[in-house]
């Protein structure tokens, strides 16, 4: 069951040049209009850009494994892979405030 468990960083490296400005450009719009909502996706970004700075970008924070390219283009602010997420979804949801 042991893939490569080493995140392949390389495979990131046009994310890493694009995904920034872009994800700059977003939360500036976020700001110009924020709400409740767009807080949490803001909080996302700032994440993303903070694992981003620190190199995990990309990386699965529960399995460590590569997250395929495939799920960030479809969510550019992702922590999990799909499979750890789906086992979150199954979770209980933590305190919600
Ligand atoms: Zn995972």
């Amino acid at each position: 069951m042991s893939k490569s468990g080493a995140p392949r960083p390389a495979i990131f490296r046009p994310c890493l040049i694009i995904w920034p400005t872009w994800a700059r450009k977003f939360r500036h719009e976020f700001t110009l209009g924020l709400i409740e909502n767009e807080e949490e996706e803001l909080r996302e970004i700032d994440a993303a850009l903070e694992r981003l700075e620190k190199g995990t970008f990309g990386t699965c924070e529960r399995c460590k494994e590569a997250i395929p390219r495939s799920r960030l283009k479809i969510i550019p602010t992702p922590k999990l892979c799909i499979e750890c997420k789906r086992g979150e979804e199954h979770e209980p949801p933590t305190a919600t405030a």
